[in-house]
């Protein structure tokens, strides 16, 4: 078992290391406008001389009585090499793909939803993916897509491709419980139906969050910032406070796709601050 393993509740919970993502920093955004986005930048590590989104891009792997199971799946090959590795790491845990009973999916963008598939066919044979509702309303909708902006329609072809290769093992789920022990928490902005899921634990939970931070280091002191790939920015802007202020009062430990291993949340200011778990 990895030494990054930790128990909570029922499951012991891996994070997956699917790749590295990086983008220039004016991915960034601001309600208030492009000065206010420019001081979100100059919190962003210099890449030849430019500031850089440089975030990770993992998943998660969570064992217990009832067998393997994903919260996300990353990109497989499909974004090349500096991805997909999550394949490998899960082999690396003891874990072949026709172990995996279920995928749970935060949002159908491809860095979480396109591992599941390999050249066309399910790359878990036997696994069921729990999408939420909202999420699978918008991203099988012809008009969705017909008013979503060209570069932002990445979602709806992920989901063509899941559910070509899954067909009525992909299963709709709608807030609330989910499995013993995992509740499904909207957290929509990012994509419609963008859901964390709370592992329930003894005295302590886990929120694998999955896009509500990009850059933990700029986004958490503001929560206002967002990334051009919200597709709904004041919502996700919104759902971004409310999963950092709900995290901070319940003590819970919180997980996600781009942010590094296991962390914390406190209050801070107008904001917040993550410190590793
Ligand atoms: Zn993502």
């Amino acid at each position: 078992m990895s030494s990054v393993s930790r128990r909570f509740g029922a499951y012991t919970v891996t994070p997956l290391r699917d790749g590295f993502f990086s983008a220039p920093g004016d991915v960034l955004t601001h309600p208030a406008g492009e000065a206010a986005a420019a001081r979100a930048r100059a919190g962003l590590p210099l890449r030849e001389g430019q500031p850089t989104v440089a975030v990770d891009v993992n998943c998660f792997l969570l064992r217990g009585t009832s067998g393997a199971m994903l919260v996300d799946a990353g990109t497989g090959p499909a974004w090349g090499a500096n991805f997909g590795h999550a394949r490998q790491a899960l082999a690396g845990e003891g874990v072949a793909p026709d172990e995996i009973a279920r995928v749970l999916i935060t949002h159908l963008h491809g860095d979480h939803a396109l591992g599941l598939v390999a050249d066309g066919a399910a790359y878990f044979p036997r696994a069921e993916i729990l999408v939420p509702d909202a999420e699978l309303a918008f991203f099988t909708s012809d008009a969705a897509r017909a008013r979503t902006p060209p570069a932002r329609r990445g979602g709806f072809d992920v989901t063509a491709a899941v559910l070509e290769a899954y067909g009525d093992r992909v299963r709709g789920i709608s807030p609330g419980d989910v499995l013993q022990g995992i509740t499904a928490l909207p957290l929509p902005g990012h994509t419609p139906g963008h859901t964390g899921y709370l592992v329930a634990g003894e005295g302590e939970g886990l929120l694998i969050w999955g896009d509500v931070l990009h850059v933990g280091e700029v986004q958490a002191p503001d929560p206002d910032v967002g990334v051009i790939y919200d597709l709904d920015p004041p919502l996700a802007a919104a759902s971004r406070r409310e999963a950092l202020t709900q995290a901070a009062r319940e003590g819970w430990t919180v997980a996600g796709g781009h942010i590094t291993g296991f962390q914390k949340v406190a209050a801070e200011g107008d904001g917040f601050h993550l410190t590793p778990a």
